[in-house]
């Protein structure tokens, strides 16, 4: 057994983690442990944003769970992979930078979470970026995590945005800024090329001032408690248990499935859930791991009319190691991209408030996914359900902390959640029959959708469907029975213990969940170093129910 004294200790180096450690280290009389799952990132395939698919296959660096038996997709299981190394999912994700829409941070408010309004998130959005366009009223410019307009330049992203304007979606320059909804060109968290994580941007440089211990392939196990005051961990390594102290806080940031599984472990949760397992009970919180929500993401294919559409067809070794040099030596070619670099927000009917489908578009067909390169001439819409209703939960299986717990989504139980997306699947469809397609649009993979009933394309819909890796709310902020952690983190019902890190999401917001993720993690740090909160900067914003 090793016995090590800090101030805080930190679950998990993802894309929270990084930034929590890396903010209480700027204290420089204060020592941190960052205790981390997986290894290191110091890998050319997290780096290079086009082998992001790499990453997925690389069995040390991945969880890999299974969501379900999923009941309205009839008892279907759902892979979900997250990430497990220096960066956690923020090391293997997609990259597409969205903050969400703005109403989404005011209905957190509007839901009893007053400083959590759009007004008091804005300037903790600005601090974690430099938006290559500058700072502004809207957008950082000096933050860690630099930021690059994609140039969508090849001719299916050119097409999209003309078929998205066609059929009635205007431009949106800065979908971060005044006007979410409408077609665009993406931002990513790519910085000069290369992959802009907590990990790198955060956490190392932290890790190199000298009061941030890193320790990677240390599985937690539980977190200590004396009485109701948490005091440190027990954690593995190596096949060996060790602990730590900590003399102030512990603070998980685990991610959406993690975090509540520890809770559980630790004795923190539902107190006949934990009884079952034969956990003794420290705080009896209802709330640990239920209210959990994703995004629900399906395809619409077509082939394309003529050779020469996609990038990255016939891909063979040599061309490969050319991608490869043009990025090591230049950072140039399709190494630099992410290939998501066109997209779209809308509604998916007139009788929703504002958007909830969000489009993210790939110029070729095939899979990207598993390191697999047999990419085919065409082009895909990926159609993602934005604000789902459903919830679903985490729930122990077993005391052992090696074993996952059970993940249910509950994906599309709610009957508004089918009816928005079977809307929104359709309207892509119809998006794909604009002019502005002709010249590219082969035959469709699934003929039609736009014209088929309700029952076929959901029919469709629970064979297809998939996640966008967008898991959180398991541990969810507020003040009622079933929240979990206070405005700041702090978990209910015990002391010196918070979760920061995706799983606090009082309701899942209109984007990907990166960039939502890592404002959480700098505004909340700020109260656990006690400092005052930066002050609230009123923007206004089109969907604004305030003025519109
Ligand atoms: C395949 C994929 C693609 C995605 N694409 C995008 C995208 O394009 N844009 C976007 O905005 N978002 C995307 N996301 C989502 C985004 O990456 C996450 O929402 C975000 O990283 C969540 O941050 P987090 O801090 O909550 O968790 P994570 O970043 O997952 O970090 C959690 C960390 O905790 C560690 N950990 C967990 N349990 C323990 C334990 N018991 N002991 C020690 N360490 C532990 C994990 O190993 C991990 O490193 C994607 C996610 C995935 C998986």
């Amino acid at each position: 057994m090793r016995s090590n004294k800090y101030d805080y200790i930190i679950v998990g180096a993802g894309a929270a983690g990084s930034i929590v450690a890396a903010r209480l280290g700027e204290d420089s009389n204060v020592r941190i442990l960052v205790l981390e799952a997986g290894p290191h990132d110091n890998s050319i395939y997290v780096r290079m944003p086009a082998a992001m698919s790499y990453p997925l296959t690389d069995k040390k660096r991945i969880w890999e769970f299974e969501t379900g038996p999923e009941s309205a997709l009839g008892g279907r299981m759902v892979t979900h992979l997250r990430g497990k190394m220096l960066g956690g999912s923020g090391s293997l994700n997609g990259m597409v930078y969205v903050r969400g829409n703005p109403r989404d941070y005011d209905r957190w408010a509007e839901d009893g979470l007053s400083n959590w309004s759009y007004a008091h998130c804005l300037p903790y959005f600005k601090k974690l970026e430099s938006y290559d366009k500058g700072g502004n009223e809207y957008r950082g410019g000096q933050g860690p995590i630099r930021i690059t307009t994609l140039k969508a330049e090849l001719e299916p992203f050119r097409a999209f945005l003309e078929a998205g304007q066609q059929a009635g979606h205007p431009l949106t320059e800065d979908y971060n800024a005044y006007r979410q909804e409408g077609v665009h060109a993406y931002q990513a968290n790519i910085d000069n090329g290369i992959r802009a994580s907590g990990g790198r941007a955060y956490l190392r440089p932290a890790v190199r001032r000298g009061n941030v211990d890193l320790i990677l392939n240390a599985l937690v196990h539980k977190v200590e408690f004396s009485g109701k005051k948490a005091v440190g961990v027990t954690f593995e390594k190596d096949g060996q248990i060790q602990s730590a102290e900590a003399e102030r806080e512990v603070i998980l940031c685990g991610g959406a499935f993690n975090s509540p599984h520890v809770l559980l472990l630790s004795g923190v949760g539902p107190a006949a859930e934990l009884a079952s397992q034969g956990i003794k009970s420290v705080a009896d919180v209802p709330g640990v791991g239920k209210g959990l929500q994703d995004h629900v993401a399906v395809s619409v294919k077509y082939r394309a009319s003529h050779k020469g559409v996609s990038p990255a067809v016939d891909l063979n070794l040599i061309k490969m190691a050319l991608i490869g040099a043009q990025w090591l030596f230049l950072r140039r070619g399709l190494g630099i991209t992410n290939l998501w670099e066109v997209g779209s927000f809308f509604k998916s009917s007139d009788a929703v408030d504002y958007a909830n489908i969000q489009h993210e578009f790939l110029p070729m067909l095939g899979e990207l996914m598993h390191g697999k390169v047999n990419i085919e001439e065409g082009f895909q819409y990926q159609v993602c359900l934005g604000r789902p209703e459903s919830r679903g939960g985490v729930t122990l299986k077993s005391p052992d902390p090696r074993l996952h717990p059970s993940i249910v989504l509950n994906y599309l139980q709610q009957e508004q959640d089918r009816r928005n997306l079977i809307d929104g699947v359709r309207h892509t469809d119809e998006v794909i029959q604009q002019k502005g397609w002709d010249s590219i649009r082969g035959e469709a993979i699934v003929p039609g959708l736009r014209k088929k009933s309700d029952a076929d394309v959901f029919a469709w819909l629970k064979e297809n469907m998939g996640t966008q890796y967008h898991p959180c709310s398991s541990c969810r902020m507020g003040d009622d029975d079933m929240a979990v952690v206070d405005d700041e983190g702090r978990v209910h019902g015990v002391e010196s213990l918070r979760v920061i890190d995706a799983s606090v999401m009082p309701r899942i917001p209109n984007g990907n969940l990166h960039c939502p993720t890592m404002m959480i993690a700098e505004k909340m740090v700020d109260r656990v170093r006690g400092r005052q909160p930066l002050l609230p900067q009123p923007a206004h914003y089109a969907d604004d129910k305030r003025w519109t």
